[in-house]
């Protein structure tokens, strides 16, 4: 640890210059600073790579006593602890992987007035506050703040009781930082945290060097292939997948056709996770590929593009995944493919999941926003930014924006799927899923079709004049505008309360024809 930092600064831009070594703060880091040196509370919304940290760091380091910081995640505290002290700034953490020698010795530096920093994992609140209690406190800092949020996308209990903090220390300013900024978020960290008196300062949300795309899935890996190589060859970048399984998969195939992969998730020996994340880190052009687990609190600048292979549960998810992009500004690529399958997989989860009704709508909504944002024929990031309440104009650079998806009337063929789904449902009392559906519609000369005799039906056969693949892309537009659902385990399909209105004809059915090969891939430009 070094040597001068540990003196307390006079002033934020002195500790700026001084520990860090940069000349001036960014956005509104200033203005933030001063609210909770002033001793006042303030609530802080931030793009993931916007920088948070320095926000309740540099006051830590202003104020008398230590800056206290709640931090979800053990791995990622651990790591902030270690840049610190490269810094010679003096912290340490406390929480439920140490030894009891370990704590106790961390518990007799912040007694002796010897830490700057403390972070501390939310579940470790309760049994330090005596400790607390007994040592100045310049400031608490709740990170990841929406964690508090029951019905969000990371919700953890451990920090409803960070409630008690405003009660039991009332003179000690707080800062709640986050980068999920949905209208209903920010009001839920008010609420439940008791920030009603706090400053609420919001940051744009663009990262305007992030290129959004979302394409149809034909074969995911090999159109994952095709933009490593022809855009991003040599570079550094994440892949996400839904399970494990598809984890291993696809990194061995990547491997197999050249590029530098490696797995991660849960499920993988802890030394060699640690290892893979390092080469990530440590080395040039290494691709991850992994489940989200991966990537909160990395922070590796010139991470060239995100690809998820399977559908993200909600936009936050999305946002904060993709915003692992382009830290350094530097053009990157948020790559996203889907189909038909992630949409009734999806459903699924939710329908057969835990939780109660409310806990199902409110991941359907979560859903919806996302399924949305794809099937958009508008600017993905006008979208985008719309969801977190900021108003902004046709960005140029997404997929929509640069090719902009043809919109057709889709009335005529909707009606005839969904008219397919009735009178399976009325005349024989029958269900079934996309794959069967698809095949009476184009008149496909199958067993199963022989079987059920469904060329019989008056429909089969009624949607000769469009391609099988076409009619999936259809099946799936219309699960995503909530004119069908996905009904038992097996995928099988049923109209809603909407589709009535369609097929009366009371109802136009916009739908968005999709390229028969990806969009072309955009000019990589910043602007
Ligand atoms: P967040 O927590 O919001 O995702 P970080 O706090 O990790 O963001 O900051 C992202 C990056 O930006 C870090 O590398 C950080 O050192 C850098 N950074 C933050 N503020 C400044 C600044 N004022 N000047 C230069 N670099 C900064
Ligand atoms: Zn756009």
């Amino acid at each position: 640890p070094g040597v001068a930092a540990s003196a307390k600064a006079a002033t934020p831009l002195e500790a700026l210059t001084r520990v860090w070594g940069y000349d001036a703060f960014r956005g509104q880091q200033a203005e933030i600073i001063d609210e909770v040196v002033a001793g006042r509370d303030a609530v802080v919304l931030m793009p993931t790579g916007g920088g948070k940290s320095l926000c309740y760091q540099v006051p830590s380091l202003v104020r008398e006593g230590t800056g206290v910081v709640i931090s979800p995640l053990i791995a990622l505290m651990h790591d902030q602890v270690d840049a610190l002290e490269q810094l010679g700034v003096r912290a340490a953490y406390l929480n439920s992987t140490q030894s009891i020698d370990e704590r106790r010795d961390v518990e007799r530096r912040l007694l002796a007035g010897e830490l700057d920093m403390l972070y501390l994992a939310p579940e470790r609140l309760p049994v330090a506050q005596a400790l607390l209690d007994a040592a100045p406190i310049a400031l608490f800092a709740i990170d990841e703040a929406h964690c508090v949020s029951q019905w969000g996308h990371d919700f953890r209990p451990d920090y409803l009781s960070l409630s008690m903090i405003g009660e039991r220390w009332p003179g000690v300013p707080r800062i709640a930082l986050t980068a999920t900024a949905t209208v209903e978020t920010r009001a839920e960290i008010v609420e439940r945290l008791g920030l009603h008196d706090a400053q609420v300062f919001v940051s744009s949300f663009d990262r305007p060097n992030i290129q959004y795309r979302i394409a149809p899935k034909q074969d995911a890996k090999a159109q994952l292939l095709r933009i490593i190589r022809d855009e991003h060859d040599g570079a550094a970048g994440i892949v996400y997948c839904l399970s494990r399984r598809s984890v291993e998969q696809t990194a061995a195939w990547l491997r197999q056709q050249g590029v530098d992969a490696v797995p991660y998730h849960a499920g993988l020996d802890a030394s060699i996770r640690a290892a893979n994340q390092r080469r990530f880190l440590r080395e040039d052009g290494v691709v991850v590929v992994a489940t989200i687990a991966f990537g909160m609190g990395i922070d590796k600048p010139d991470v060239r593009f995100v690809a998820h292979l399977d559908l993200p549960k909600s936009v936050e998810g999305y946002y904060q995944e993709t915003g692992r992009a382009g830290r350094d500004g530097e053009p990157s690529t948020a790559w996203l493919a889907y189909g038909l399958q992630d949409v009734v997989q999806q459903r699924r989860l939710i329908a057969d999941g835990d939780g109660d009704a409310q806990r199902k709508r409110n991941q359907t909504m979560h859903l919806d926003a996302m399924l949305a944002l794809c099937e958009t024929v508008e600017c993905r990031r006008q979208q985008l930014l719309a969801y977190f309440g900021q108003p902004s104009e046709p960005c140029g650079n997404c997929d929509t924006c640069l090719s902009p998806p043809d919109a057709y009337d889709g009335t005529v063929p909707a009606q005839k799927l969904l008219s397919t789904i009735v009178r399976l449902q009325r005349e024989r009392r029958q269900s079934f899923g996309a794959g069967h559906l698809v095949d009476i519609l184009v008149g496909a000369d199958t067993e199963r079709i022989r079987r059920f005799g469904h060329d019989e039906l008056a429909t089969y056969g009624i949607g000769r004049d469009l391609p099988g693949p076409q009619w999936r892309g259809i099946v799936r537009q219309l699960l995503a505008q909530g004119l069908l659902r996905v009904q038992g385990e097996y995928g099988v399909l049923a109209i809603t309360d909407q589709s009535s209105a369609v097929l009366a004809g009371e109802r136009p059915v916009r739908l968005r024809h999709e390229a028969a090969q990806p969009v072309r891939a955009a000019k990589r430009s910043a602007s």
